[in-house]
């Protein structure tokens, strides 16, 4: 196999079918697999045949895991339902009842749930530290501390993390550095090369690419990832074969989507920020040499009727998800930031007229003026 990332993401396929040559990996779409006798049986337990039952391991799940793995530089990786059952995964291969993990305050939405609600249930204390105020970190290290969990480039408010500063904190107090990596995805940022042990995606966002599946992958080191498919497995958060099938197909084209991605979300931050109806623009800078990612978030609290602006959009959608191949919007306080505290979202700027755009592949000039028509609409005179 080439090299180079763009060749690596379209020749993914690990799977040979030696009697019937498929140009394309079939799909597996069984929950079982047949043994000839006992013996055959015994083998699978004995770990020298692949497959015995899909909740517990399938060649179509299995060749997502392998390829986002190896895009992402790591060795070993595993498939889930959802972002946030590969996130419990990963959290849950290394934390147990009695012990605490830390996290930044300015995280998804969702994960945030996760962590604040469900894991104090299971024994797990969680410390949100503000990250981006570059509060101390250390100062909350414990005895029972054993992850530090944060964003590659953060939700809705693109704060680009310090890989770097994280990974040599996390290895010098030996604790698990876990990144999600789904706003940057391996095209931009590829965290487990920084140090991360732990590498997540929520392959629902870019991997998959066009709206039409929930999935997550977890990469990392070999160990945790054994300990993670386990978790997996025993939580009955195993993806489908045919949602791992599809989402294989789109991670073929990331590299091609990604760029154009990158190139119209850099033209319309651009555009924004010369805009008199926007007051600010989020759009990071320095996340990679091949652009800064393909999320740019503005806000037009004290310019524009809010109301107005998503209604005036056009053939510009208003969907509560991001990185499908449609220019689309979202509204963080009504949707994916909805469960912060008041006091935690004033204080990470989730305000009434903040505005998330996940920038399509349509052509830039298309997306430019459909948000100056609605900028244009909804200004306050
Ligand atoms: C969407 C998202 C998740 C959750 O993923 P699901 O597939 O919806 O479970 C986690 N992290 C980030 C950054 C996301 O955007």
């Amino acid at each position: 196999m080439g090299k180079h990332f763009d060749t690596k993401s379209v020749h993914l396929s690990s799977i040979q079918d030696k009697k019937i040559n498929s140009k394309s990996t079939p799909i597996y779409q069984t929950s079982a697999f047949k043994f000839k006798n006992l013996e055959e049986l015994e083998s699978f337990y004995q770990g020298k045949n692949d497959y015995l039952y899909t909740r517990v391991g399938n060649p179509n799940t299995d060749e997502l895991g392998t390829a986002v793995a190896q895009l992402e530089g790591a060795p070993s990786g595993v498939a889930a339902a959802s972002g946030t059952a590969a996130i419990l995964a990963g959290i849950l291969s290394v934390a147990k009842q009695g012990d605490h993990i830390i996290a930044a305050t300015d995280i998804y939405g969702g994960t945030y749930q996760l962590l604040a609600n469900e894991l104090p249930d299971l024994g797990i204390e969680v410390s949100f530290v503000d990250f981006a105020e570059g509060e101390e970190i250390a100062g909350h290290i414990k005895g029972n501390t054993k992850m530090i969990y944060s964003e590659s480039v953060s939700n809705p408010l693109l704060r680009k993390e310090d890989l770097q500063a994280l990974s040599v904190l996390a290895n010098d107090a030996q604790l698990v550095l876990m990144i999600d990596n789904t706003f940057a995805t391996p095209y931009l940022s590829r965290p487990y090369e920084y140090g991360a042990d732990l590498v997540v995606h929520s392959a629902t966002k870019y991997i998959g690419g066009h709206s039409d599946i929930t999935a997550g992958v977890l990469v990392g080191h070999e160990e945790l990832i054994e300990r993670a498919k386990q978790k997996v497995v025993n939580l009955g958060s195993s993806l489908s074969p045919f949602e791992a099938w599809l989402t294989c197909r789109g991670l073929k084209t990331l590299s091609v989507r990604m760029e154009r991605h990158v190139a119209n979300a850099q033209r319309l931050a651009d555009e924004l920020r010369k805009h008199d109806a926007v007051e600010k623009v989020y759009y990071p800078e320095d996340v990679s040499p091949l652009g800064n990612g393909a999320i740019v978030t503005i806000d037009i609290t004290g310019t524009c009727d809010v109301d107005v602006f998503f209604q005036s959009l056009g053939w510009i959608k208003i969907v509560p998800t991001l990185a499908g191949v449609e220019t689309s919007v979202s509204y963080p306080l009504a949707t994916s930031h909805r469960a912060l505290p008041e006091e935690t979202r004033e204080r990470l700027g989730i305000t009434e007229g903040l505005i998330r755009i996940s920038v399509g592949i349509e052509a830039a000039d298309d997306i430019i003026a459909g948000f100056n028509e609605a900028l244009k609409q909804s200004k306050r005179r």
